[in-house]
């Protein structure tokens, strides 16, 4: 397997529409280990349409609890369960997320007790260890080890960028963040940043097409990052290449990859790739 990341969900926030993109969703295969860092609505499909089998699941990192970043963790470990995992899977997350499986587990009760009983599946709840992180060091094993920031995601509170190291080589993703400068420091010489991203011109597009106008306009600027911020972190981090994911708009016809790239232009000289879903990108 070789080294690579791929997004497999490249919208923001949970809505979605005929023929466009999933909310937020990433794999990255590093070192032999299979790491899905957060588990919008499709990851599921998306992870097995990246050619990785379910029963491979292994680590999965959780940013914060918004449900495009969560929606799908249960019924991706469910899955995963029914299409032969044997092994076992840890999930880090914020503080809730021991509640979020607890809650799930509890969902679907019935269909597990059949399972185990009908089919003698191994106990799903005793093959998944949850782990609830906050910022600084969240996780280290075999020359993996992934540390936590504290970003600005109001009013999320436990909404964590992540940077995750091995192989020599070094990912980072922003998570959900308005601009944040202490970013940049994070990110120091990474080999890709994955950062969120917004077009102001678009912002009046999707409050007009989702409705609660007012309040959603306060929320988009107050919570997320502008593309030309975006390009800011990534230029004083002095990272080669930036990964525009979390797009908002994402499935508005109106807005295409140049649009991003001109917003990015003053800001950002290094690669840029503007996340779809599905892009592949070799480490
Ligand atoms: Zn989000
Ligand atoms: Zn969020």
């Amino acid at each position: 397997m070789s080294d690579r990341l791929v997004l497999l969900g490249t919208k923001g926030g949970p809505a979605i529409r005929p023929g466009g993109p999933s909310p937020t969703s990433m794999l990255l295969d590093l070192g032999g280990r299979r790491i899905v860092v957060d588990c919008g609505l499709g990851v599921s499909r998306g992870l097995v349409e990246a050619g990785m089998k379910l029963s491979e699941l292994d680590l999965i990192f959780i940013t914060h609890l918004h449900s495009d970043h969560v929606l799908e963790l249960g019924p991706l470990i469910h899955t995963a369960w029914t299409t032969g995992l044997a092994k076992r899977v840890a999930v880090y997350g914020p503080q809730g997320t021991k509640a979020l499986w607890q809650g799930f587990l509890a969902s679907l009760s019935y269909d597990i007790a059949t399972r185990i009983a009908d089919e003698g599946r191994p106990d799903l709840e005793g093959l998944v260890s949850v782990y609830e992180y906050g910022p600084g060091h969240v996780f280290a094993d075999g020359g993996l080890t992934v540390t936590a920031l504290r970003v600005d995601h109001p009013p999320v509170t436990d909404c964590f960028a992540l940077k995750i190291e091995g192989e020599g080589r070094s990912v980072v993703f922003s998570s959900d963040t308005a601009y944040f400068p202490p970013l940049a420091d994070f990110a120091r010489c990474a080999d890709i940043l994955v950062h969120e991203a917004m077009l102001p011109e678009g912002i009046e597009s999707i409050v007009a097409r989702t409705g609660n106008g007012a309040r959603l306009r306060e929320h988009l600027i107050a919570s997320h990052t502008l593309a030309a911020d975006a390009g800011r972190i990534a230029t004083a981090a002095g990272v080669k290449r930036l990964a525009l994911n979390h797009l908002i708009p994402a499935d508005d016809p109106a807005f295409t990859e140049s649009h991003w790239r001109i917003a990015l232009a003053e800001t950002f000289s290094g690669e840029l790739l503007v996340g779809r879903d599905g892009l592949v990108i070799p480490l």
